[in-house]
């Protein structure tokens, strides 16, 4: 049998390799942190270079304090817990890192999940059904995208952050109608929505770019509709005391339901939560399957997070030396005339709009980048739109300006190497 499965299995790989889609890991041999040992391709020697695209926007991965906590903890607490939650998996640490999420979000509750992505598999489903609806942004994570095919609640797809597409799909699950109209012909008894639930991402993570909270809630209120966000590329440091795109559109306490992560800005290990209203995460506590199946967030790992909320209240310095970085570079990078999507996100993707074969340029200018030291990554069709293909950079409060102009220098480098700049 295996014959045949192998067969065709090299055969999809040939295809992807041909594609130039093959995804190959690059080896780090140090602590995530912005000056790396890389050992690529795999089993050559390695290099430092200086990375500029891991999710690692406060510099938490290697931060001495977050290293301090998860010891602390593992030696109070242990290596693993070897249950779920509900059976013999919950310690003091759990119950108070929810408590203190609740309060960072000044939401009723909250609940961990081992990831982010677990989070949006176990929401939808458990909330909602097939009298219902979902509205969902075309550009939102695989995770949210996943977890409402779970969900048998009727979905509507709205064009990426258009207001006005988000309100022709709204009306349509209000009156129960097709917003396409995918059975001409057929005489469809309406079928109006019981409850509808708008879910966003906060961030976008190829563009960076913030989703319209404040308008998405309005909206909201207007066709009475819920608003659940996910706000993993911005819980910790977008806002003025870093509760994310929520904070960021003045819409604290107007959001039902936020997911977020723990493996990105807070400390970047893993995990992920829910917060919103105490019925909801009641709810997911009696029946949410991967909370229900899946293991307990290790206790380490709990600790450390923590601490990263703590620091995070404690002090806006991270924040501010994070938001100096990314305008440092955003500016620096435009006059240089490269073409950037503006924004103040530390994700500044660069584009290569201009040029007729963006894909292979992508390609090629991360390379030479990679060969100049920097360590960036080049998405193209189908990761994102044919014609903007891009160099994605991410931004860190780790970073020190020194290191932020040796990236600069070697875009414009490379750039005038293939006169992307003059
Ligand atoms: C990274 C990310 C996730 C996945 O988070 P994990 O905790 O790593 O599973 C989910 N949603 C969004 C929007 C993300 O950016």
């Amino acid at each position: 049998m295996y014959q045949r499965v192998r067969y065709d299995l090299n055969e999809e790989l040939r295809k992807i390799k041909s594609g130039g889609l093959y995804k190959e890991e690059r080896i780090i041999l140090s602590d995530q942190k912005p000056g790396i040992s890389v050992s690529y391709p795999v089993g050559s020697e390695s290099r430092e270079v200086l990375n500029f695209c891991s999710n690692n926007y406060l510099g938490l991965a290697n931060h001495p304090r977050i290293i301090e906590a998860a010891h602390k903890s593992l030696d109070q607490y242990g290596f693993g817990m070897a249950s779920v939650r509900f059976i013999c998996g919950t310690q003091d640490i759990h119950k108070k890192l929810e408590k203190k999420i609740s309060a960072f979000y000044e939401m009723e509750d909250t609940i961990l999940y081992s990831s982010c992505f677990d989070a949006n598999g176990g929401l939808f489903e458990t909330i909602l059904s097939s009298e219902d609806a979902i509205i969902t942004d075309s550009l939102n994570h695989a995770s949210i995208i996943d977890g409402i095919r779970l969900c048998k609640a009727k979905r509507y797809i709205y064009d990426h952050s258009d207001m006005k597409s988000l309100e022709k799909a709204l009306k349509a699950a209000r009156e129960g109608v097709d917003l396409f109209d995918h059975h001409p012909g057929l005489d469809k008894e309406p079928n109006p929505a019981r409850n509808i639930m708008i879910a966003t991402d906060g961030v976008f993570s190829m563009d960076g770019d913030i989703a319209k909270l404040d308008e998405i809630v309005e909206l909201a209120k207007e066709y009475d509709a819920m608003v659940m966000v996910d706000d993993s590329h911005a819980t910790g440091f977008l806002g003025e005391k870093g509760r994310g795109s929520i904070e960021y559109c003045d819409c604290l306490g107007e959001v039902d339901v936020i997911t977020s992560t723990l493996g990105k800005a807070m400390g970047g290990a893993s995990g992920g939560f829910i917060t919103g209203k105490k019925e909801i995460v009641d709810m997911l506590r009696q029946r949410s399957r991967p909370y229900l199946f899946s293991n307990t967030v290790a206790p380490a790992i709990v600790g450390a997070a923590l601490e990263a909320f703590d620091i995070l209240t404690e002090s806006n310095d991270l924040r501010k030396k994070l938001m100096e970085n990314t305008s440092h570079f955003r500016k620096s990078i435009s006059q240089l005339g490269f073409d950037i999507t503006p924004g103040v996100h530390p994700i500044v993707p660069i584009l290569f709009r201009k040029f007729e074969d963006d894909a292979q340029l992508s390609q090629v200018f991360s390379r030479d980048l990679y060969e100049e030291g920097i360590y960036v990554i080049g998405f193209f069709f189908p990761v994102v739109p044919k014609g903007q293909s891009r160099i994605r950079v991410q931004i860190s409060a780790a970073h020190t300006t020194e290191q932020i102009d040796k990236a600069i220098a070697a875009f414009e480098k490379v750039g005038k190497k293939h006169k992307v700049i003059k």
